[in-house]
């Protein structure tokens, strides 16, 4: 029986901690012009893709992260149409989108084409809905470059990028959030992947202390994600309208049901209030941001 292949999480190296997952079978891996991409078969998480040793999805819980950071700032806007996805290369996170019916575009603008070719033949349940969409737009591009440059305006964006590094990094910078900022229509609303604070605290103080500058609203949400290890993953949430954030559970349900009810596993009006409730340590990260 030949050796099991162990793949090491080296998110949090620096931390002195890595988690290994058994690999029962590599279905794709390739260095590509951007970054290292491995896709294997787990047997209890199923189908996990890895980039630059960090986890980024996985077929077993991915519906958490992807029906909070769609579904919050979607049902929260209310009144959408123009939807711009930054990174988000395995299509999850625009599958999830386009289920909500009275949008009119989706535009996704990824770096790295590979990610999408190999999530096409890998992730059919994300990329086959998602690209016989007409609403749909890929882009390959550097997420900073476009959203420093488009004339499109958007009333959600979404920032589903990798950790701050390799090409991910330049999208937890001041420049990156000033241009999304720019091509923000009024009243609009901007969440971003914005890590593990139990782990990682500083990447949630940085963005939230430079959203406080530039948006009338810098906070964050919290969801629960078994594979991004550490306890609550925090999305950074910068509006333009302070009252997003705030509605009660029975604006989101009656939004969501006008938006047909579609079922979700994680998310539901009552998760979506709740996960503005943050943890004190949490939300101590966030006063300490905004004060700098
Ligand atoms: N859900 C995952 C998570 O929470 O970490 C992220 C999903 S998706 C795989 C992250 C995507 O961001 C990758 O496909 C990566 O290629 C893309 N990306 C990284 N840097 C980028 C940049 N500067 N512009 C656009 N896309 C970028």
């Amino acid at each position: 029986m030949p050796e099991k292949r162990w793949l090491p999480e080296t998110l949090f190296e620096d931390l002195g901690f890595r988690m290994t997952y058994a690999v029962e079978k590599v279905l794709y891996e390739q260095q590509t012009a951007h970054q290292h991409l491995v896709l294997f078969e787990h047997k209890h998480f199923g189908k996990m893709l890895m980039l630059d040793g960090a986890t980024q999805v996985t077929t077993r819980d991915e519906f958490i992260y992807h029906e909070m950071m769609t579904h919050v700032p979607i049902l929260a806007h209310g009144k959408a149409r123009n939807v711009l996805i930054v990174g988000g290369g395995d299509c999850g996170i625009a599958e999830e989108v386009l289920k909500h019916k009275a949008l009119k575009s989706v535009v996704q603008v990824e770096i790295d084409a590979s990610v999408i070719e190999f999530s096409k033949e890998h992730f059919p349940e994300f990329t086959k809905p998602v690209f016989r969409d007409k609403r749909f737009e890929s882009v390959i591009a550097d997420g900073m470059k476009y959203v420093a440059t488009t004339s499109r305006r958007f009333d959600v964006i979404i920032v589903d990028s990798t950790d701050p590094q390799g090409p991910g990094a330049v999208l937890f910078t001041k420049e990156f959030y000033a241009a999304c900022k720019r091509c923000m229509a009024p009243g609009g609303v901007m969440v971003t992947q914005n890590g593990v604070p139990f782990m990682q605290p500083d990447e949630l103080i940085s963005s939230v202390g430079m959203f406080k500058p530039l948006f009338a609203d810098a906070a964050c949400y919290v969801a629960a994600i078994p594979t991004y290890v550490g306890g609550h993953m925090a999305m950074g949430w910068a509006s333009k309208d302070q009252t997003l954030r705030r509605h009660p559970a029975r604006t989101i349900a009656a939004r969501y049901q006008k938006a047909g009810s579609f079922r979700t596993k994680y998310w539901t009006p009552e998760v979506h209030v709740a996960a503005f409730a943050l943890p004190r340590f949490i939300a101590e990260h966030v006063q300490r941001a905004k004060k700098k």
